[in-house]
């Protein structure tokens, strides 16, 4: 989760939706430009992570004749690709990785390539046209689905740019959409929010949703059958309850430290896997909450965040019993999720990225 900061003044959002009205004949033949698009982007990127390359520029014309010829594609294509080559290895250099696999069968393609229009027709609402330099020349009709009609009623608008993919047999066009980003607030309450698998997501101003959520996911994880999607659904089902009116600053905890702080974050039954997917998937819907609706959005140490008293700023292992707060110094009690959540506000409040920094800067 390490992504760079930056506040563009605008913010982006995508939405898939797969193509299932697609005849056999032409999804084929996408899927075979994909897959060639997927064999010349790792050519590329061997390259440029082979000289150490990792610049933001374009690929440079020499790089993208070898390409090009190489694979027998127009250079419009080579440049294209060799362009998100150059992205895909800046950003694993950028996070200290190693040489990039492209696993993904998924291209972008900017309008001069393939456009999605709306459909004038009766039966569909989008038309998805490949127009050619390079790329196979169709048509196909797309249906909006409810996520894209949402989006788009929520004031975002359709980028030029789309994404065209492969996943599981199912071919899929991704629309990219932007809204402008709003103004921090300057004015409301710092809270704090912790999740766990019994109680759902508990805030410190009192707010708790996704109690039945995360009871459905304990329930059927173990089988494994279900989908992420669907998980998907129930997170966002959660999230949909929450009231972000009043928040200036939502702390939560750095999902890079979650592990086994505390008892309860994963239950011992939970695909451990699939345990930190959710937590990722449910930090990064509420950072894009958070980004709607102008709240600074602060990753937060959670250790001995369970343990700590704040009211007299100390902290004992014995503090907590279960699900009951009880301090042994002040005998201040409180519920010990709302306990763990006021204490991410509070580190909110203090400017704090963990207790630990905390008590080296005031000798708690
Ligand atoms: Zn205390």
């Amino acid at each position: 989760m390490k992504k760079a900061h930056t506040k563009s003044p605008v913010m982006r959002r995508a939405s898939r939706i797969f193509l299932n009205d697609a005849n056999s004949g032409k999804a084929a033949i996408v899927q075979d430009f994909l897959h060639q698009c997927h064999d010349v982007t790792q050519y590329f990127v061997d390259l440029f992570w082979q000289r150490e390359d990792f610049t933001a520029d374009l690929g440079d014309l020499a790089t993208v004749h070898r390409g090009r010829d190489r694979f027998g594609i127009t250079t419009r294509l080579a440049q294209a690709l060799a362009k998100q080559a150059k992205e895909v290895c800046r950003a694993a250099h950028a996070n200290g990785t190693r040489k990039p696999r492209i696993r993904r069968w998924t291209t972008t393609l900017y309008s001069h390539f393939m456009t999605l229009e709306v459909f004038t027709g009766e039966h569909f609402d989008y038309a998805l046209r490949l127009i050619g330099s390079g790329v196979p020349r169709l048509v196909l009709p797309v249906h909006s689905t409810k996520h894209l009609n949402g989006l788009l009623d929520a004031g975002w608008t359709r980028a030029k740019t789309v994404r065209l993919g492969w996943r599981k047999g199912r071919l899929f066009v991704e629309c990219l959409l932007e809204k402008a980003r709003p103004a921090l607030k300057t004015a409301g309450e710092v809270v704090g929010m912790d999740s766990n698998y019994k109680h759902g997501l508990v805030f410190s101003d009192g707010q708790t949703t996704g109690d039945t959520a995360y009871d459905t996911i304990q329930g059927f994880a173990k089988r494994q059958k279900h989908t992420h999607a669907h998980i998907k659904s129930l997170v966002g089902q959660a999230l949909k309850q929450i009231d972000f009116t009043h928040i200036r600053v939502l702390c939560i905890e750095d999902l890079k430290h979650v592990k086994a702080f505390k008892r309860g974050t994963f239950p011992r039954r939970l695909n451990r896997r699939l345990s930190h997917w959710l937590y990722n998937f449910l930090a990064e819907k509420l950072a894009n909450c958070c980004q709607e609706h102008g709240i600074r959005f602060e990753r937060k140490h959670p250790w001995k965040t369970s343990q700590f008293c704040r009211f007299c700023q100390k902290w004992d292992r014995r503090n907590r019993r279960g699900d009951l707060f009880a301090c042994r110094t002040c005998g201040h009690t409180d519920h010990a999720d709302f306990n763990a959540a006021h204490n991410l506000a509070f580190l909110g409040l203090a400017g704090a990225y963990g207790l630990r920094s905390l008590q080296n800067a005031h000798g708690v």
